[in-house]
């Protein structure tokens, strides 16, 4: 185990990876800009790197937090006026029960990060934006082009929904413990309602997902329960290509297709 932090031993169960380097921590509150009377959440508080900066900017901040301990060092340093504190599990956590026009920031544990973004992605249209630290590779898949392969079912999913932007690398060494792997923050601002152009965003999700189900095989064998021979002359995608070749508008044009057929 190493040694406390404040008096705190981290929980690997938890992800616990505290933020300890000052200029890491406003670069990020800076690229956070959150501004006074705005609605903002921060996921994993911890022991309050991130928080401490951010209610000086914006002077009330909602927490959502799962380890005790942890809520009740918050609970000791802040008053009620200043911080909203959830105690739970963010994954169960309801985001819709927060104000809209929501900034939403964390650095997220990595055990949880990919179920947790797709739990957000359901409540996109009340969020403003939201910027969060992660695993590099995480991160690498989120933002990923196609023909890359990094490309996959999490990155076209939330492409989607946002436009995202990676914004800088974080070392190891600016957390204690220090993680193995090297994190990046990123930025996503859901996209307006009509940049959303499918007409059912299940549909796109069943397909994204079978297309990257079995990444050797052609889009001919994974896309068999939506698309005949036929269809894909119609949509003008090459049957032998695969599923990473596959852009997102693609990926739309094929869910819109079924759609209208019933598939
Ligand atoms: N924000 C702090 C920092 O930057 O130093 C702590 C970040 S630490 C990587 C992750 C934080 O998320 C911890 O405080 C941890 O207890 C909390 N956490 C872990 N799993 C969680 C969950 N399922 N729901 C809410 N918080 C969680």
């Amino acid at each position: 185990m190493s040694a406390p932090l404040d008096g705190h031993f981290a929980r690997k169960r938890f992800g616990q990876n505290f933020l300890v380097d000052g200029n890491i921590i406003r670069k990020i509150v800076a690229a956070i800009a959150a501004r006074p009377g705005e609605a903002v959440v921060e996921i994993g508080p911890g022991l309050g790197a991130l928080t401490e900066p951010l209610l000086e900017a914006c002077g009330h901040l909602h927490v959502v937090e799962i380890d005790r301990d942890l809520i009740a060092r918050l609970k000791l340093a802040h008053t009620p006026e200043e911080l909203t504190i959830h105690e739970g599990d963010a994954l169960r956590f309801d985001f819709t029960s927060l104000p809209t026009d929501l900034k939403v920031v964390g650095n997220l544990p990595y055990n949880i990060s990919t179920p947790l973004l797709f739990h957000l992605a359901d409540c996109a249209e009340r969020v403003r934006e939201m910027t969060f630290m992660l695993q590099k590779e995480v991160v690498d898949r989120m933002v990923a082009a196609p023909d890359t392969e990094a490309y996959g079912r999490l990155g076209v999913m939330l492409q989607y929904r946002f436009h995202m932007a990676r914004l800088f690398d974080v070392p190891p060494g600016a957390f204690r413990p220090s993680p193995k792997v090297t994190s990046a923050i990123v930025r996503m601002q859901p996209k307006k309602p009509e940049e959303l152009d499918c007409q059912d965003a299940q549909l796109l999700g069943r397909v994204v997902t079978a297309a990257f189900g079995q990444r050797r095989k052609t889009l001919r064998n994974t896309l068999r329960e939506f698309l005949g021979d036929e269809d894909f002359a119609a949509l003008a995608i090459d049957p032998r290509a695969r599923g990473e070749t596959l852009a997102l508008s693609d990926f739309v044009r094929v869910a819109n297709f079924c759609a209208e057929r019933g598939v």
